[in-house]
């Protein structure tokens, strides 16, 4: 597995604690691009080139995760979730809560099937329920560790299942920095090509917002992960992706409150796919959206596309992809930029 790749899936960074996952990008981009800057929001932006265009990619970098909230007097600590996961796959993870101090290893608290009545098996905790257990007696020795506030990541974890399978933390959407930054070390055209990792998606696509506000692309490329369907449970009329079937061209994000791409684009990039025979498959989704919801709705509206990798178990501590879907983003995003520059 790419060294940079297995890096960037077990990095720490849920929103709005992003400043290692963001050092480790920045670090990465220095190697091709001619400047990159954090900004006061912690979008790390980096520029690349000169021309009268503006391009520019936009890979969120945050992920899902929890953060610690209250401790009991037992040593227990309770926590908030930091965007969208579901309950059910939090009893007995393993997470670390990122301390000042240092990493704190923890177990979320089951009830042992034993212990638990008829309508208990039944039923699932909700998290406000669950607490994390570090090994502690009691509240002091627990605050000698952490502090109210650490964010907590589930245990990192990245590898190969089989082949082109590949699984990890964060998937959604360090497989889009990984992309973001081969683009920028590929990439040689006659414009100023800005590679972002951008912050705080998962609660609001916020950092979309103020970046794209301060770059002003004339185009931008969103890429991001989205649901694969090709699992037993979900039904092909609700999600017909496939991993491995090519990268997933966006055309209509949460119907239509989120983005829904311009006639101009669309061609474009479905265009682009075909005559480079770059492998892609058209997403069209009820829920979920992308940073590029909030991009082509900034200042005066902005040419946005939107390249999805489509993912298994989106939002739970291990998700799976196919890196040869990782890799048509890639060559697509170049031969998409490359066009848009000629129209
Ligand atoms: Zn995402």
């Amino acid at each position: 597995m790419d060294k940079l790749l297995k890096d960037l899936l077990m990095a720490p960074g849920i929103s709005g604690y992003e400043e290692e996952v963001a050092q480790l990008i920045k670090t990465e981009l220095e190697k091709s691009c001619d400047s990159v800057k954090i900004d006061n929001f912690g979008n790390v932006i980096s520029k690349k080139g000169n021309g009268k265009k503006k391009i520019m990619i936009a890979t969120h970098m945050d992920e899902i995760g929890l953060a610690v909230k209250y401790v009991n007097e037992q040593g227990f600590i309770y926590f908030i979730k930091v965007g969208g996961i579901s309950d059910g796959v939090l009893p007995g993870q393993r997470v670390i809560i990122k301390s000042q101090k240092g990493d704190v290893y923890g177990i979320i608290g089951t009830k042992p099937p034993h212990l638990q009545t008829q309508e208990e098996k039944n039923k699932i905790v909700t998290h406000d329920n669950m607490f994390i257990d570090i090994g502690c007696a009691n509240r002091d020795e627990v605050l000698a560790k952490i502090d109210i506030g650490d964010q907590i990541i589930f245990e990192p974890n990245a590898g190969i299942l089989n082949g082109d399978i590949y699984y990890g933390k964060a998937v959604d959407n360090r497989a889009g920095c990984y992309a973001m930054i081969k683009i920028m070390e590929k990439i040689v055209v006659n414009a100023e090509v800005y590679g972002v990792a951008t912050a705080q998606e998962e609660v609001g696509l916020k950092g979309a917002k103020t970046s794209s506000f301060a770059v002003n692309p004339d185009f931008a490329l969103i890429i991001d992960t989205t649901t694969a369907g090709d699992v037993p449970g979900i039904e092909a009329k609700v999600s017909s992706l496939k991993i491995g079937s090519g990268i997933s061209i966006t055309l209509i994000e949460a119907s239509g409150r989120g983005t829904i791409v311009s006639n101009k684009i669309r061609k474009m990039m479905l265009e682009t796919a075909r005559e480079n025979n770059i492998k892609h498959q058209i997403d069209v989704i009820d829920g979920g959206m992308t940073d590029g919801a909030n991009i082509y709705m900034n200042r005066e509206g902005i040419l946005t596309a939107i390249l999805s990798v489509p993912t298994r178990y989106l939002h739970a501590s291990s998700s799976v992809f196919d890196i040869k879907d990782l890799q048509a983003a890639i060559e697509l995003s170049i031969k998409a930029i490359e066009k848009f520059l000629k129209l």
